[in-house]
């Protein structure tokens, strides 16, 4: 690959300081890097310094500074001042960033930003680059912020349901977290909406998500505020295999165990007959959720590979799986029901012909790896896009249910046990496993060559090539 002075775009990723948003931005560098441009991830310090990641012979990595660079988002009074501090913080070190590569071979040509981060559309154009926030949640999901920023969707909401292309009507469980329960999370939910502050200005605005998937909202979308879907964005060795060397995110926030305990834990059970249960990088159950949950799995009958990260870990009811399952299980006890651990390769073990569903919390990667290797869901949303990812898994592409929720705000144990039994052991929940094998191979042919993402991210790519000329 050429790599003279000038000669590559370079193009510096601004993800928030989240598992879930630093890997589809990772992971669409390395798709970069693979069609010729250069690439630098720029984290923040705290992050950098606890992931300690080994230097990528694919993409570059660097650093900004959220202000709070000894520990992250914990050492913030509040949602509201650690995003304050991240806007001028990173603003400021993003400045210094491309000064600093102004005077080597590579200076920045392009600042891809995630779109909660629009400050940083501000620095790209100081310094007259090309900018482009990128979305990390479903199309649906940003169109509904953009109809509420933009004051077409009053909230509260007051007509229900609410109408939206290509979706089924939506009641006001349906709608993400910040609109379902209002005036929760007011911080939050303002940095959604400011996601359009100023996408006017952006040269281009790029989607997390394959057209396929949502083409009647990325169409009424585009008609407002033109976007490219550029997803999936998982590793290539789960897609078309063009990446080289593409088969894991590489990145993790959490510590991640490199034994072969999962792996081989999940050889020892037969195809299909195990439930994964990940909640991702932020969630977190009470203790009476995590009973009911200990409750539906085990009286669910079926084999359980339970992600529960350590600082989640004193909620585990051990007294419950006493006999069903082990935290951290040696892989030689076969007989035992479950394993519970504090952190997996998710794609790896979501590949594994050994699992039968996924049960989840519904965040935008996860359903995205769901689909990608074609594996059903049972939805068990928290807050933010999840609810609206629920309701697209169940009734839009229907490759799973979505638990309910009581009148105590509590998802009871054989509400679980039966939606498990539902996908795994069911007419309905064999019609969702090829649903989710066709989501699957459309996943694949967008990616691939002339399929509908790569032609955008060919587009994208040239566009960076002719701005440099
Ligand atoms: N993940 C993982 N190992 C785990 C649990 C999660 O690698 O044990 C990854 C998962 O593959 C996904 C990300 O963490 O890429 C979680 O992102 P998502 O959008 O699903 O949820 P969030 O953590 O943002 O709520």
């Amino acid at each position: 690959m050429e790599d003279g002075k000038g000669s590559r775009g370079h193009l510096v990723l601004v993800p928030y300081p989240s598992q879930g948003h630093i890997n589809p931005m990772l992971q669409f560098s390395k798709r970069l890097v693979s069609k010729g441009l250069k690439a630098t991830l720029a984290t923040t310090v705290f992050i950098f310094n606890s992931m300690k990641p080994e230097p990528s012979p694919l993409v570059g990595l660097d650093t900004i500074s959220d202000g709070h660079d000894g520990g992250g988002f914990s050492e913030a009074e509040s949602i509201h001042t650690y995003l304050a501090r991240l806007a001028a913080a990173g603003s400021k070190t993003l400045s210094d960033l491309i000064v600093k590569y102004r005077s080597t071979d590579h200076p920045v040509d392009c600042i891809v930003y995630d779109s909660i981060l629009p400050w940083a559309l501000d620095v790209a154009k100081e310094f007259g680059l090309v900018g482009a926030p990128f979305f990390t949640q479903a199309c649906a999901v940003d169109y509904i912020y953009y109809l509420v920023h933009h004051g077409h969707l009053k909230v509260p909401v007051e007509s229900l349901p609410v109408c939206v292309p290509g979706l089924p009507p939506l009641e006001l469980r349906d709608m993400p977290s910040f609109i379902y329960v209002a005036g929760s999370y007011p911080a939050y939910f303002e940095l959604v909406l400011h996601q359009f502050l100023n996408t006017e200005k952006a040269d281009w605005v790029l989607i997390n998500t394959f057209y396929e998937l949502e083409a009647e909202v990325v169409d009424t979308m585009s008609k407002l505020c033109p976007v490219t879907t550029i997803g999936p964005t998982v590793p290539s060795m789960y897609l078309d295999k063009r990446v080289e060397n593409d088969f894991e995110y590489g990145l993790n926030l959490f510590t991640l165990d490199k034994s072969t305990l999962i792996t081989n834990w999940l050889r020892s059970k037969p195809p299909s007959s195990v439930v994964y249960v990940s909640f991702g990088s932020i969630s977190s159950l009470d203790h009476q959720q995590m009973e009911e949950l200990a409750w539906g799995l085990k009286q669910g009958g079926f084999h359980f590979l339970w992600v529960v990260r350590a600082s989640e870990e004193d909620k585990v009811p051990k007294h419950i799986l006493k006999l069903e399952a082990d935290v951290e299980a040696d892989y030689d006890e076969k007989s035992k029901k479950g394993l519970i651990v504090n952190w997996c390769p998710q794609l790896e073990v979501l590949s594994n012909e050994a699992i039968g569903c996924f049960f989840t919390h519904c965040g935008w990667n996860s359903t995205m790896e769901a689909l990608s290797v074609g594996v059903p869901m049972v939805g068990m949303p928290q807050w933010t896009d999840q609810t609206m990812d629920a309701k697209l898994i169940q009734d839009v592409w229907e490759v799973g249910v979505r638990v309910r929720v009581d009148d105590d705000g509590v998802v009871r144990r054989r509400e679980i046990e039966g939606c498990i039994r539902e996908v795994m052991d069911s007419e309905r929940g064999k019609e969702m496993r090829r649903n989710a094998k066709k989501w699957k191979a459309l996943g694949r042919e967008a990616m691939s060559e002339g399929g509908s993402s790569d032609k955008n991210i060919d587009a994208f790519v040239s566009y960076i090539k002719n701005s440099m000329a």
